[in-house]
This record gives structure tokens, sequence and C-alpha cells, in this order.
């Protein structure tokens, strides 16, 4: 559903002031968690690249009551299922993993791009959906017998979420599963993920 300002469910009188969409969300309660959080997606086309339609996710991190219900519901998917490590890919996968880790009650890790982490790295290399990449991780933050959980944004190709679970993989630890706000449904990334272990809480089917 497209909405301009002035429409209801956008925030923008309240972006970037901690806005919040509970009124909003009362007050029309036909509106699905789910579309709440689709509303709040902006989509710029021909952005960074001619034919990517860039989801733009800080309208909904913008406002407070969508933000959390989409780490509560993301965080729901994996209670109980002992993680001890949720670890966010570079950069928009910090914003999510990091609230998701402590309502978890695990510790968070960052994989980074190159040359952003201080110390000792091992690396796993990817294709994205315009361009290539590297992702990197601490050698010492994650070590045999922790469980872990990949969040990130957006799953595009599954060429990054892919090197994440290459790089958790070659640690040795396990894999409880992995978490994203939106799926790129028709770019088929899911299948490039292991079997039954990922959860997106909006498909996009183009
Ligand atoms: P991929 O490796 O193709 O699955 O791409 C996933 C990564 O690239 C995520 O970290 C996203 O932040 C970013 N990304 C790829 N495509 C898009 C898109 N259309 N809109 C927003 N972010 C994207």
């Amino acid at each position: 559903m497209h909405r301009e300002p002035g429409d209801p469910f956008v925030p923008v009188p309240a972006l970037g002031r901690g806005g919040s969409s509970k009124a909003r969300l009362c007050s029309v309660s036909e509106m699905s968690t789910e579309d709440v959080l689709r509303s709040l997606i902006r989509e710029v086309p021909d952005w960074p690249a001619p034919g990517v339609s860039f989801k733009d996710i800080t309208p909904l991190l913008a406002d407070s009551t969508a933000f959390d219900s989409a780490v509560e519901t993301l965080a729901s998917h994996f209670v109980d299922r002992e993680v001890t490590h949720v670890l966010g890919i570079e950069a928009r996968g910090f914003v999510l993993a990091a609230p998701v880790a402590l309502r978890l009650g695990a510790g968070f890790v960052p994989v980074r791009k190159p040359g952003k982490l201080p110390w000792r790295t091992r690396a796993q290399s990817y294709d994205l959906e315009y361009g290539a990449d590297q992702l990197q991780i601490h050698t010492d933050a994650v070590v045999p017998g922790d469980r872990v959980l990949i969040v990130d944004d957006v799953l595009a190709t599954g060429g990054t979420a892919s090197a994440a679970v290459r790089l958790v993989e070659s640690a040795g630890v396990e894999l409880v599963g992995l978490g994203f706000l939106l799926e790129l449904g028709f770019l088929g990334g899911a299948g490039r993920l292991p079997d039954g272990r990922h959860v997106s809480l909006l498909n996009y089917s183009s």
C-alpha cells in the first residue's frame, strides 16, 4: 500500500523525534502488524543503482511502536532456543540485531565489512544484488558451544546471509537460525540458506 504524507499511519511529524504509531495502530485496528510495518518501509526506485528498488527501513526505525513490534516479533521466533549470540550484519543489521539480542538475553556480535574490525578476523567473500563484498568477524567473537542467530534487515539474493552462515560454520558454532525484517522473495535468496531455518517478517514479491 502506498502512502503519502498526511495519510493515516505515515509518521511524518514524528520522524526523527522518537515518534510512535501507537495511536494510529489503535485508530485503524483493521491494519495488521505486517501491514503497518510494510507501510513504514519506503521503496526508493533505482537506488543505489538503476533497476534496484531499495527498501528504506528508516521510517520504520523512526517509529518507536513499529520498531519495537518488529524487534519483538523477530525475537519471538527464537525464544527458548538458547541463543547465546546474535550476529548483526553491517550496517542496518546492527540496528535490529542488538535489540533482538537483548530480548533474547544473548550477546551481540558485529559482522563487518573489511577493515572495520580492530582485532584478528576471519573473512568470507560474497556477491550482492549490486556488486561484491566481503564479511569479517573477530576470530574470538564466537566459539564452539555457542548458539547463534544471524540478523539482517533484508534478504535479497542471499549472498550476504549465506556468507555469514559460512563464517558461523567455519567458527564451528551452532546456527540456530536467521531473522530478517524483509525478504525479496522474487530474488530467491532463501534457496541459498539452510532449509527451514530463516524467518522474514515481510515478503516482497516484486
Ligand atoms: P543480498 O546479499 O543480495 O541478500 O543482499 C542483502 C544485503 O544487501 C542486506 O544487508 C541489505 O541491507 C542489502 N540490500 C540488498 N538489496 C537491497 C534492497 N533492494 N533494499 C535494501 N537493502 C538491500
